[in-house]
């Protein structure tokens, strides 16, 4: 409650507007529509980060990593606006295997400054890329030259197999591929002493050791090109992949497997996570999370992917949301006092974290939670979410009962 209080202080001193919107929908929390709600999420993280960084006298720290964000933005805006809007469109695969990508490059090399002996990385090579075609974008008549240069080479690192081959551990050359349903997992055929199998191509295998994580989830980089993939559906409440994907008649629809498309079973605020985190606000996008799943530490990319399966992008590749959620834990984590800031970000206590768990868990599939009340987000006190939840729980035994 102190807490709370004093962020609601910083924000009456900070945005007069936005403590006046939060306010009134704390005072008339069923008043408050669906699209404002979750604007009261997104819109306070650079307030909260800015809170937070004063609180624990982060600042720097913090500013550091939303610095860090906000360097890589050249990065997803030329892959969409110029790589995939411009470069593979309408371009076959065979066509930009016959481009000459090697001489592509050096010609780009020369644009950029690079000098002949340089060792560049494959993604440091990409944001240099990205940096300068944002660069000759803002006059395109002055730049056409180096701009068709990079167009072609784009097509050629996008869609020809030794373009593919040499970028595979980049994103600014990477779009979503249609998915084939029957084929999820990439296998190749190996005959061995008359024998047929299948396994994964050998440039995807994983050495495991002992009990060592042999996934370390993606860096900042990959989180924020998914964050930017996403398309932020709250805007148009068609968030799917926290409230799952609906038929005509109101029931989920299901895969072709026959599994039920029912997005996150917490209804995280997942879309509005995507868009605090591609600004830049790693707390507050862990602030958004934490609201629906305290247990934020143990979901993300190694347990579940029901959110993924209901992401609007049906027919290509999903948002990876787990990946997304699991980075940002990890760089607010990396901050000094970041396990602490995760308990002040987190709005249940450890005690509720069982409670959360069992009322996930004993749905059956398919069933949705009951909707919580707008005032369950907006409520300030953790008391007042414990009876919301146990009155949750009370109406759930009385439907149950015969
Ligand atoms: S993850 Fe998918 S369904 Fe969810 S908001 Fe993003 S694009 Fe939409």
């Amino acid at each position: 409650m102190r807490l709370d209080r004093a962020f609601v202080a910083h924000l009456a001193e900070t945005d007069v507007a936005l403590h006046g919107r939060l306010t009134t929908a704390r005072h008339e929390p069923g008043a408050i529509e669906h699209r404002s709600e979750s604007d009261l999420l997104v819109d306070p993280a650079p307030h909260l980060e800015d809170f937070i960084g004063d609180l624990f006298s982060i600042t720097d720290e913090v500013r550091a990593l939303q610095a860090r964000h906000h360097e890589l933005a050249p990065l997803f805006s030329v892959k969409r606006l110029f790589v995939q809007r411009r470069a593979v469109k309408g371009l076959k695969e065979v066509d930009a295997g016959g481009l000459d990508g090697p001489g592509l490059a050096r010609e780009l090399d020369r644009l950029m400054g690079v000098t002949p002996h340089e060792e560049v990385t494959a993604p440091a090579w990409e944001r240099r890329y990205a940096e300068q075609v944002a660069n000759w974008l803002t006059d395109e008549a002055a730049n056409d030259e180096p701009l068709a240069t990079a167009q072609r080479y784009a097509a050629w690192a996008t869609l020809s197999e030794e373009g593919r081959r040499k970028h595979r551990r980049g994103v600014l050359f990477k779009v979503p591929h249609r998915l084939d349903m029957q084929h999820l997992v990439p296998v190749e055929t190996l005959v061995r002493d008359g024998v047929t199998m299948l396994r994964r191509p050998e440039q995807e295998w994983r050495r495991r050791e002992g009990f060592g994580l042999t996934d370390r989830g993606t860096d900042l980089t990959g989180a924020l090109d998914q964050a930017n993939y996403c398309i932020w559906c709250h805007n148009q409440g068609k968030d799917s992949c926290a409230t799952g994907l609906r038929e005509k008649d109101g029931a989920f629809k299901k895969t072709v497997f026959g599994v039920t498309l029912a997005g996150c079973p917490l209804e995280e605020k997942i879309s509005e996570m995507n868009l605090v985190k591609a600004r830049g606000n790693a707390i507050g996008a862990l602030a958004i999370i934490t609201v629906d799943n305290p247990l934020c530490a143990a979901t993300g990319h190694r347990i579940c992917n029901d959110c993924m399966k209901a992401c609007i992008y049906q027919r290509q590749d999903p948002v990876d949301i787990p990946q997304i959620e699991t980075r940002t834990l990890k760089d607010v984590l990396a901050l000094p006092w970041g396990f602490r800031d995760l308990f002040i970000v987190d709005p249940v206590e450890p005690t509720q974290h069982q409670a959360a768990l069992a009322e996930a868990g004993d749905r059956p599939q398919g069933a949705r939670r009951r909707p919580r009340s707008r005032r369950f987000y907006l409520g300030t006190s953790s008391a007042e979410r414990r009876a919301f939840r146990r009155r949750d729980r009370r109406a759930q035994n009385r439907a149950a009962t015969p």
